[in-house]
């Protein structure tokens, strides 16, 4: 049934890589200002169903609403600027730059112009003050400002963590895409990113994130949504999705 504020409508997405489907989603709805959890086994398509939505691929078929916009064939960089966004692991040539290198391209990336003129050439001035102040209150958030003018390959796999989220925060997202944000991290780290995750969700952002750890996705989620093999096979309450079969299913079957 339809929520009663979804920000985000998907409708008959599907994307077909070769042979295989690797989304086949033929509704789903995403609460404003709410935590959803996307569960589901390795190469269930939570990643592709992302980049969907973000712009970064292109479904074979189906639509995407977001804040009651229908984004069709809109760019990554306009998606971005509408206010929907999803993070990225540090990639090794982005380990290469500073923090605040990381932070800055993360915003003007957002901002669709090009990357390499964007830092070799004037108008950079102006927009780079107003990035920095950013970038800068974001590092201080997330407990990176003492590492801002280091190399992004010197921080530590937690600390990467933090910076893949505060990268994708540059745009101040209505609704940001997390994959995997905790993945690998150890447990004082994850508490801390969870508070982090939290945190968004009280100044009204909506989040939906990828996560394996159930107990980790039974503490903060609002609501669970399920992948199986391109498809949402459940959804619902941590509590009621907990005790569903095919969810145990989706993970015995992995
Ligand atoms: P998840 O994030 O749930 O682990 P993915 O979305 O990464 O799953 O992948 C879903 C399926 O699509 C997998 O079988 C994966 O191998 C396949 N896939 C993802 N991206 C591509 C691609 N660019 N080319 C071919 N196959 C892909
Ligand atoms: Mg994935």
């Amino acid at each position: 049934g339809a929520k009663d504020d979804a920000i985000l409508v998907v409708d008959g997405m599907r994307r077909v890589f070769g042979g295989l489907t690797a989304v086949d989603v033929d509704h789903l709805e995403v609460s404003r200002g709410k935590i959803t959890a996307l569960i589901g086994p390795n190469g269930a398509g939570k990643s592709t169903l992302f980049n969907l939505i973000t712009g970064f691929d292109r479904p074979d078929s189906g639509t995407t609403v977001f804040d009651g916009r229908t984004l069709g064939r809109t760019r990554t960089h306009k998606i971005a600027r509408l206010g929907l966004v999803r993070s990225f692991q540090l990639t090794r040539a982005l380990s290469r730059l500073t923090v605040l290198e990381n932070m800055l391209l993360a915003g003007q990336d957002q901002r669709g112009e090009n990357i390499l003129l964007g830092l070799l050439t004037f108008p950079w001035q102006a927009q780079e003050a107003e990035l920095t102040e950013r970038a800068d209150a974001l590092l201080q958030r997330f407990k990176l400002d003492h590492m801002r003018d280091q190399r992004a390959g010197t921080l530590s796999g937690g600390q990467r963590k933090l910076l893949d989220m505060a990268r994708a925060l540059m745009s101040d997202p209505k609704l940001v895409c997390l994959d995997e944000p905790m993945a690998g991290v150890n447990p004082a780290l994850t508490q801390s990113l969870l508070g982090h995750v939290q945190a968004l969700r009280d100044e009204g952002k909506t989040v939906i994130f990828v996560e394996h750890d159930i107990d980790v996705v039974m503490e903060i989620s609002d609501w669970v949504v399920v992948m199986a093999s391109g498809r949402v096979v459940a959804e619902g309450t941590p509590q009621t999705i907990s005790r569903d079969h095919r969810v145990i299913e989706a993970y015995l079957g992995e």
